[in-house]
């Protein structure tokens, strides 16, 4: 039987269970807690969402694991020192619902819908001067599986797109940078910052007083990465300072977002809760039964987490 290892309700177990049944009739699935202390020593492979540590630690013949999840900063957090391989979720579909957020959203800053709709709840009529697609410049950081499906779904659309990762890329259309100048470069070209990064100790607050400053007067910021990229003190006084007109957040460092945080309040703030690209079921557990039947065809372990990048 293949585990599922996850502190999720056991409601939602039981959903998961059933989705990785109905794509995989034939293999077994159950609960972790389900299995025997024979099956517990013996298990090599194990599906996980949000587990808990200790009870991975309850199979010591664990090779690896396959997340439900793209992000997987908590997982490598807690087991540092985890003796098999971490396995994310990468998911097409995941990719293209994540660069329709992103599309979405960054429509919603490039027609100035935040500025009408406050606007119209002061009754007033003053159109703002129009801005193309092509003018205005969106700067992503991180260039993977999201943030490179985000930035063609936006030179689509007709907007300037430049992109920021850790090695050097090539994407047609996309001015691609990286290393700490190239980051520089991005900042103060970008009137959409849009986050796509993972949350490593190398992004942990990467967006600070000092790097929200390289940004253009005016510029604002989409969240889509976690919360913590983000320096929220520094967010909240570039933004009392107008220095940035708004953010569009869907992650925090706390979540939910304590009802007293006054991001709640503000009007140059979106606040939204973790929603830009949810793991969907049926495509994720076809992602599973992929990685599964390489495993089992080929001896590998598919592409897992690099612990020391921490991603
Ligand atoms: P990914 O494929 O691993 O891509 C990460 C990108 O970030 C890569 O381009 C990488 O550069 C770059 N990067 C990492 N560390 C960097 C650094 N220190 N400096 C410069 N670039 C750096 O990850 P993904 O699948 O696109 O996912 C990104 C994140 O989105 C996830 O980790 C998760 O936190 C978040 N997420 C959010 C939601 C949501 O609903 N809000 C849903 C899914 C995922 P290289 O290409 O050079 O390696």
């Amino acid at each position: 039987m293949i585990p599922l290892v996850s502190t999720l309700t056991v409601e939602e177990q039981q959903a998961w269970l059933a989705s990785l049944s109905k794509q995989m009739p034939e293999r077994s699935f159950g609960l972790f807690s389900e299995l025997s202390q024979t099956q517990k020593s013996t298990c090599e492979f194990a599906i996980v969402a949000n587990p808990d540590p200790n009870d991975l630690a309850d199979l010591p013949k664990l090779k690896w694991v396959q997340s439900l999840w793209a992000g997987v900063e908590r997982m490598i957090a807690e087991l540092p020192e985890a003796s098999f391989k971490i396995v994310r979720l990468v998911d097409p579909h995941l990719a293209e619902t994540m660069s329709e957020a992103v599309l979405a959203w960054t429509l919603f800053l490039h027609r100035d819908m935040p500025y009408y709709a406050r606007q119209q709840s002061q009754a007033t009529w003053q159109p703002r001067p129009m801005v193309r697609a092509c003018e205005r410049r969106v700067g992503i950081l991180g260039l993977g599986e999201l943030g490179k499906a985000s930035a063609l779904r936006l030179v689509e659309n007709g907007f300037s797109v430049s992109g920021w990762s850790r090695q050097a890329k090539q994407i047609s259309d996309v001015t691609c940078l990286h290393g700490e100048q190239g980051m520089q470069q991005l900042l103060e070209s970008s009137d959409i910052l849009v986050c796509l990064l993972p949350l490593t100790t190398a992004t942990h607050f990467l967006l600070n007083e000092q790097t929200l400053s390289l940004l253009p007067a005016g510029a604002s910021l989409i969240n889509f990465a976690r919360g913590a990229v983000v320096d929220d003190s520094a967010l909240k006084s570039k933004l009392d300072q107008g220095h940035l007109s708004h953010a569009v957040l869907d992650v925090f460092q706390q979540e939910p977002l304590a009802s007293d945080n006054d991001y709640w309040q503000r009007h140059n703030v979106t606040v939204l809760p973790h929603i830009s690209a949810p793991t969907h079921r049926g495509s994720a557990c076809q992602v599973v039964a992929k990685n599964l039947e390489y495993y089992q065809h080929t001896g590998q372990i598919p592409t897992a987490v690099d612990m020391t990048r921490g991603y």
